[in-house]
């Protein structure tokens, strides 16, 4: 009997040793469990405030800088380090000319050392969503980030990302204005990483800053782009033209080349907005604006000057070959009337032409020469051209 319980004994000590063991292995997990429950919104947190630092950073950058392209490369790269990814673009959409449908073109790209970039990749350029990405057409044009591994997505979506070794994405819609202007992504090559609802919202405020600092890059752009062009033509404005001129003639120069100058003024175009209305004269403008377009080398430069006066750069000529040039372009000024109502109203145009020299340092002196010899063309009959 002894013998019974001290063996009935025996048993339960080991299976209360092997209950503690059990019990002591539970609690040592529950506990690293807990401790690592505990640390994920830590990690979360800490992943979001690395990004909202970057974003203060890359902001102070992209608003303050005049270089918006590198502003926006070192942005891309402050918040490529902090959310700790191997790739970070920006797309923008437009439409395709044809059937309307929505692409999207890589503008923008920052790569961790030993990643394939794929700015240059054709499949980045002019990109259909309707063909690379069509379930996320959707979620992204109505404000939506999509964001989760790459092995749980659709095949379709697989297909695009899986050559490009992404493992993990989040791609956030950019906003401007009210309209789904492109979107910004980031690419892990190499964790399967989950994306917290905390980071997502940090990438969110990364889209819509790098958005608004885009807008101001395009604005600027346009502004720029203003005061290049002539409004009315298309041509290059003055200011551009004689920016353009005096660089060519440095480079005429130092290169031993020839540069020359045509500057043309349309005869009695007075009468024409007097006989026919300023609508007729501002048509009378385009029509000879196109015709210097199609009558010069591809190299050479045709500005407006100011009213119904123009100028052609033409570098690396030889004084018969502008000659001929600016010959042919009066005489397809002459033969191209302007149609007003059922009458051809015909055009004509005087030009002075002078050819830089390298006893000439000052852009100025060609300039004044070229307008000399204008002066002397509209003085000698009009419809001509005058060579210094
Ligand atoms: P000339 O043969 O001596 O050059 O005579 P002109 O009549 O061409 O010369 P003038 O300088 O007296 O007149 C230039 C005219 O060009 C006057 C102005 O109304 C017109 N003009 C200038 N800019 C524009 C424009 O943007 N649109 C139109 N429609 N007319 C313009
Ligand atoms: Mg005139
Ligand atoms: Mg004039």
């Amino acid at each position: 009997m002894s013998e019974v319980n001290q063996y009935l004994s025996m048993g339960s000590f080991w299976i209360a040793a092997l209950l503690a063991c059990l019990g002591l292995g539970f609690a040592i997990h529950y506990r690293r469990q807990l401790r690592a429950m505990r640390r994920q919104p830590d990690q979360a947190r800490g992943r979001r405030e690395a990004i909202l630092h970057a974003l203060a950073q890359g902001s102070r950058l992209l608003f303050n800088t005049s270089d918006k392209d590198h502003a926006m490369s070192q942005a891309l790269r402050a918040l490529g380090e902090a959310v700790n990814v191997d790739r970070v673009y920006v797309f923008e959409n437009h439409r395709d000319k044809d059937s309307g449908a929505l692409l999207a073109s890589q503008r923008y790209e920052w790569v961790r050392q030993g990643i394939d970039p794929q700015i240059d990749n054709e499949d980045m350029q002019g990109m259909s969503y309707e063909e690379a990405i069509p379930n996320w057409l959707e979620p992204l044009s109505s404000g939506q980030p999509m964001y989760g591994l790459v092995r749980d997505l659709e095949p379709i979506e697989r297909s695009l990302l899986e050559p490009q070794n992404i493992v993990s994405i989040a791609v956030v819609p950019i906003v401007i204005d009210g309209v789904f202007w492109g979107q910004i992504g980031f690419d892990d090559c190499s964790d399967e990483r989950d994306w917290s609802r905390a980071e997502i919202d940090a990438l969110e405020i990364a889209a819509a800053t790098i958005g608004s600092a885009i807008h101001g890059i395009r604005e600027e752009q346009e502004l720029k782009r203003q005061v290049r062009t002539d409004a009315l033509t298309g041509l290059c404005s003055r200011r551009e033209f004689l920016d353009q001129a005096r660089k060519a003639h440095r480079a005429a120069l130092e290169t031993g080349q020839t540069l020359g100058l045509l500057i043309m003024d349309l005869d009695h175009f007075k009468s024409v907005n007097d006989n026919h209305g300023h609508p007729v004269g501002d048509r009378a403008l385009k029509v000879f604006a196109e015709v210097c377009q199609k009558s010069v080398r591809r190299d050479d430069l045709v500005g407006r000057m100011g009213g119904e006066e123009f100028a052609i750069l033409i570098p690396d000529v030889d004084r018969s070959s502008a000659v001929k040039l600016a010959e042919n372009l009066r005489k397809r000024v002459e033969g191209s009337p302007v149609q007003v109502e059922n009458k051809a109203l015909s055009l004509t145009v005087s030009i002075g032409l002078a050819l830089s020299s390298p006893d000439e340092p000052g852009f100025s002196d060609l300039l004044k020469r070229a307008d000399h010899a204008l002066y002397e063309a509209k003085n000698t009959g009009r419809n001509r051209l005058v060579a210094d």
